[in-house]
């Protein structure tokens, strides 16, 4: 049986690097026998604001109106917005979902921004309970895949904008990971306004190349929520920093242990993690 693919997408412009990524990805994932759906988020007029418009009917507290808390009662009653529905229903079915878009100020657009705080509702993407290790989709993978305007050179640890790790590390960790996603390494095209039209068809190139793969990629690795002790605020339980406490590395980006941060750690999958 063919997975079920969801891209989202936030480009403006049909002819721009971004829409060939995401282009290539629907032909060679089809072309595997995938079902590819894409949320063309600029088309789709999608909302990025998170408002009390997202709820059908009356909300719980008015005068200090809680978007995660009411947002997870409307989820549970049926009562969130149809936009936010329809694609809940696209994640529901997806096995994996690839985020296209061009990097703004070091993240992404607002409108897949708003995609993310809308559509990934508490109750629905997480809990207190169901994150990262035990998020809800830890059986369904993600990824990133974007243009930058920089060059690759501009994001390492001595480059004008520093570590690209560090940069995806709130996106990687902090979004799908929390959610539970396996997420597979980012895909990223360096500064294809300022390169030759050769650069730019060479990284079209890798990616269709990648994408005959992708599905069978070993995701990266980050901390499991079993290395940390509900019990005293969520800190590291204490025989994973006894592990950790030889280890040329950090753990990982953001559980550095004030050590080196582990090298290319939202690149490519550590070959071993602490108890992971
Ligand atoms: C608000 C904002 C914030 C930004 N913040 C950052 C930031 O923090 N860090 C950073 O690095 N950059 C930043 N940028 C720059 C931005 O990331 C780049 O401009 C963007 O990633 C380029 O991707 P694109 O798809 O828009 O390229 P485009 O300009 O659409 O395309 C680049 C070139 O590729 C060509 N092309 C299109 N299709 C094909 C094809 N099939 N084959 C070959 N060539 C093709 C196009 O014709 C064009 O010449 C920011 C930009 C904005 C507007």
């Amino acid at each position: 049986m063919g997975k079920n693919i969801l891209i989202v997408y936030a480009h403006q412009s049909a002819g721009s690097f971004n829409a060939a990524a995401k282009d290539a990805a629907v032909e060679l994932l089809t072309a595997q026998g995938c079902n590819v759906v894409v949320s063309d988020l600029y088309a789709l007029g999608f909302k990025a604001t998170a408002t009390k418009e997202d709820i059908t009917g009356e909300v719980k507290n008015p005068e200090h109106f809680c978007y995660g808390e009411e947002t997870m009662v409307a989820w549970r009653e049926n009562r969130l917005s149809a936009d936010i529905v329809e694609e809940h229903k696209k994640v529901t079915e997806a096995d994996l979902i690839i985020f296209q878009f061009p990097m703004y100020w070091f993240s992404m657009p607002a409108i897949m921004k708003g995609w993310i705080d809308r559509v990934l509702t508490q109750g629905f993407a997480y809990s207190s309970e169901k994150r990262y290790s035990q998020g809800p989709f830890k059986e369904k993978l993600a990824m990133l895949s974007f243009t930058t305007g920089s060059q690759e050179s501009m994001f390492c640890s001595n480059g004008i904008n520093g570590d690209m790790n560090v940069t995806l590390w709130p996106i990687q960790n902090g979004i799908l990971y929390y959610c539970g996603f396996q997420v597979l390494a980012p895909q990223i095209f360096w500064a294809p306004p300022h390169i030759t039209s050769e650069g730019r068809m060479a990284m079209l190139e890798g990616w269709r190349k990648r994408l005959e793969g992708l599905l069978s990629e070993t995701p990266l690795s980050f901390a499991p929520l079993d290395d940390f002790d509900t019990s005293s605020g969520f800190q590291l339980k204490t025989e994973v920093k006894e592990k950790q406490a030889e280890a040329e590395f950090g753990l990982t980006v953001g559980h550095h242990l004030g050590k080196p941060l582990p090298p290319n750690n939202q690149f490519r999958p550590a070959l071993c993690l602490s108890s992971a």
